[in-house]
């Protein structure tokens, strides 16, 4: 805690989503942003003065040492997340880190691990568990509103905006593409809402000229669970039309949502049975603000973070499995080796 008793935290990354949604989040839920790390001192100090944060540096180790950072989160590009959290779970700092949380699932579970063994919270930034749309399926599922769940379909192509067509369309060794950025959500929106767990996956994907080389800018794929629900995932960076929603379609009823696959605090849910159509009452609440509430309870003992480090390991699973299959033309199994 730092002087004003306040969670202290330390930004591993000067990225986009820590300045348009994080630094916000952590401030409007009781914590305080000491200090922003890149990999550029000069950027570093040009994002801290942009971002009203006191301190900034060039270098992990000297963000690590600082006693009044609590917690950290990771937002650089995937291919550092896991040196970077094995060294903040060894410095004793409580880990936020971004999906996908590495670019296998090995790297994936030895952060999970480090962080066990430094007995520190871990949690993955998977927002979408957090909106108002996607806690109200949950409990409709869990109040039997819709019978026995058979089939869901997620809706969740965008169009990549200009000041992201970075390194998600033309580095590979960042574990770039569709399916590590968009589809890991799929996965993690559907193990909530479902509360099942994703047994094989099939899956396409598709080139259409916004990824370079080999990185994927579309897929499709069908994903069966535990309960024997199958559901369906269209996931994309060059649609600039399309809507988001989110369905499940059981026995008894069905739950339609649109709109919900955002960052945003917005979008609906119908629910349509054999006595008509109503819209579920939404409490609509900032998700990341909603995450890091949860993570700072958990950091003084109370509850669990929103999505923890194992699931960001078993939803990182799907999107692994779903470019295994659109490489091999075969369903495979989701095995998050835990
Ligand atoms: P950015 O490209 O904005 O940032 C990633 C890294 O790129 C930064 O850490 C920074 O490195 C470097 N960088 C950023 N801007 C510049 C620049 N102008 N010049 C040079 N380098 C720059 O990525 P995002 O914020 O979009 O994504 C970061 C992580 O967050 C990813 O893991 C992504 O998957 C995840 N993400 C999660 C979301 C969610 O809602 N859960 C939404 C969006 C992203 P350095 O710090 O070294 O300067």
């Amino acid at each position: 805690m730092n002087d004003h008793g306040k969670p202290g935290w330390g930004l591993i990354g000067a990225s986009t989503i820590a300045r348009e949604w994080v630094i916000d989040a952590i401030r409007a839920s009781g914590g305080e942003v000491r200090a922003v790390m890149s990999s550029s001192p000069a950027r570093a100090a040009e994002y801290a003065l942009a971002n009203g944060i006191a301190a900034s540096t060039g270098s992990l180790e000297a963000l690590l040492d600082d006693p009044a950072i609590d917690a950290v989160y990771i937002s650089t590009t995937n291919e550092l997340h896991r040196d970077q959290c094995l060294a903040a779970a060894g410095a004793g700092k409580h880990v936020l880190c971004e999906k996908p949380l590495a670019l296998t699932l090995a790297d994936a579970r030895a952060m999970v691990g480090a962080c066990a063994a430094a007995g520190v919270v871990m949690a993955t930034n998977h927002h979408l568990r957090n909106a108002a749309t996607h806690r109200a399926m949950r409990a409709a599922i869990a109040d039997g509103r819709i019978g026995k769940p058979l089939f869901a379909r997620v809706f969740h192509a965008v169009y990549l905006p200009p000041h992201l067509q970075g390194w998600r369309i033309n580095n590979p060794a960042t574990g770039a593409g569709v399916v590590m950025d968009i589809t890991v959500h799929d996965a993690d929106t559907l193990r909530f809402v479902l509360d099942d767990e994703p047994v094989e996956v099939t899956a396409m994907v598709q080139h259409a000229g916004l990824g370079e080389g080999i990185i994927e800018d579309g897929v499709m794929g069908v994903v069966r669970f535990r309960s024997g629900l199958v559901a369906q995932f269209h996931d994309a960076f060059t649609t600039r039309y399309a809507t988001t929603g989110f369905e499940v379609h059981g026995t008894e009823g069905s739950l339609i949502a649109r709109d919900c696959m955002t960052q945003k605090p917005i979008g609906e849910v119908i629910l349509r049975t054999a006595a008509g159509e109503e819209a579920l009452p939404l409490d609509d609440d900032n998700l990341y603000a909603r995450a890091l509430r949860a993570f700072h309870a958990a950091m003084r003992g109370e509850g669990a973070p929103a999505a923890s480090g194992i699931d960001g390991v078993r939803s990182m699973a799907v999107a692994v499995a779903a470019l295994e299959s659109a490489a091999s033309g075969r369903t495979v199994p989701v095995d998050p080796g835990l």
